[in-house]
């Protein structure tokens, strides 16, 4: 029986790359996404990967979404915690708002989702959950304490689940990408971009499809002694 994989966010950039990466491996995949309706059918008119709307920060959308899914698709094994979104800001102009709004997506996130699928994954006795988290969790950045102190959680949360999950047959790891060619780092201004690419020693952008495959990497069934653990892959960027 196929597998079943939940990708949050996973309509366009690496969650795209991630959905359908599954879905030619073999999974059943329900990709979820907050509201860009548009990008949604586009992508699932290529692709033929079901498309299911709800917005990962509120808890009672997520208990309803995975019902959804489970009800169309089957019980969910895996789960890609992939949703984010950035609000960049200096410490002095960030307001409150800008804080609660990657916090809540971020890392409320991961929580609302982890809780959906974690008692059933417990009782079947198999369940992958991969993190997305971030280089930026890892080292900081300027302007996004937002953002770090979200994904630096993300991989606290991860360690700490996972040891939940361990003797289960459900396994929790991170996967911290570097910068990676979507429209997330569009938005970052052409001349920080060149000097983030110059910090980079392989020399280029990475790309969607290099997060995907460490994904698949990680929620094989073979993988059940790989737990909390979190993947680098920014090209040399930082190691730690
Ligand atoms: P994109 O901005 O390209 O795509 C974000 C996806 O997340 C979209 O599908 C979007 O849905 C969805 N999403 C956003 N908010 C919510 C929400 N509240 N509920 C449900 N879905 C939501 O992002 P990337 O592909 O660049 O990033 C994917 C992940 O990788 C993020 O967690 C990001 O922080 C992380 N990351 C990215 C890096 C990069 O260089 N790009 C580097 C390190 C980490 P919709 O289309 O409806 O808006």
């Amino acid at each position: 029986m196929a597998r079943v994989a939940i990708v949050t966010g996973g309509t366009r950039g690496i969650g795209e790359a991630i959905s359908v990466g599954l879905k030619n491996a073999g999974y059943k995949v329900a990709a979820n996404y907050a509201g860009n309706d548009e990008r949604a059918k586009g992508f699932a008119e290529r692709t033929g990967i079901a498309v299911f709307r709800w917005d990962v920060c509120d808890y009672d959308q997520c208990q309803q979404g995975v019902a959804k899914v489970a009800a169309e698709l089957g019980p969910v094994d895996v789960l890609v915690n992939n949703a984010g979104i950035t609000r960049d800001a200096t410490m002095r102009k960030m307001g409150r708002k800008g804080w609660d709004e990657v916090i809540d997506t971020n890392l409320g996130g991961v929580f609302n989702m982890a809780k959906a699928v974690w008692d059933g994954m417990l009782e079947r006795g198999f369940g992958r959950v991969v993190n997305i988290g971030s280089i930026n969790g890892q080292a900081g950045q300027y302007g996004q304490v937002n953002y770090a102190a979200a994904k630096s959680g993300i991989h606290g949360f991860t360690k700490a689940l996972a040891q939940e999950g361990a003797s289960k047959g459900v396994t929790v790891n991170a996967i911290a990408p570097g910068y990676i060619d979507t429209d997330m780092v569009s938005a970052v201004p052409p001349n920080v971009l060149e000097k983030i690419v110059a910090r980079i020693p392989v020399g280029r952008l990475g790309k969607a499809d290099e997060i995907a495959r460490a994904v698949l990497f990680l929620v094989a069934d073979e993988g059940g002694f790989i737990t909390g653990s979190t993947l680098s892959i920014n090209g040399g960027q930082h190691m730690y």
